[in-house]
């Protein structure tokens, strides 16, 4: 499955959800991609979860996709490709890379 079969999967989850509720549920991920870094970096006592840093991430990174379909459906993997390329230059640049 591609990205863009992701993003259109995320399409036919028909519980009425907005952009906002789709935000909502990222940032409780980004609270458990959080909570799985903290463990993994010994700042933390909890036990890992079974997803993991990379399952966290992956939640994260599909509530995107959902946000990003949401926000313009036209949207297509080339295009989120050439727009993370875009950024990934301008964070290497800072970065003095
Ligand atoms: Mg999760």
């Amino acid at each position: 499955m591609s990205i863009q079969q992701l993003m259109w999967a995320t399409a036919y989850i028909k519980d009425g959800h907005t952009l906002s509720d789709s935000l909502v549920y990222a940032m409780s991920e980004l609270g458990e991609l959080s909570d799985e870094i903290m463990i993994v970096e010994g700042k933390s006592d909890r036990e890992a979860g079974v997803d993991g840093v990379v399952g966290e991430a992956v939640d994260v990174i599909v509530c995107m996709l959902d946000i990003i379909h949401k926000a313009d459906p036209t949207v297509c993997e080339n295009d989120i490709v050439n727009i993370a390329k875009a950024k990934i230059k301008k964070w290497q640049s800072k970065a003095g890379a």
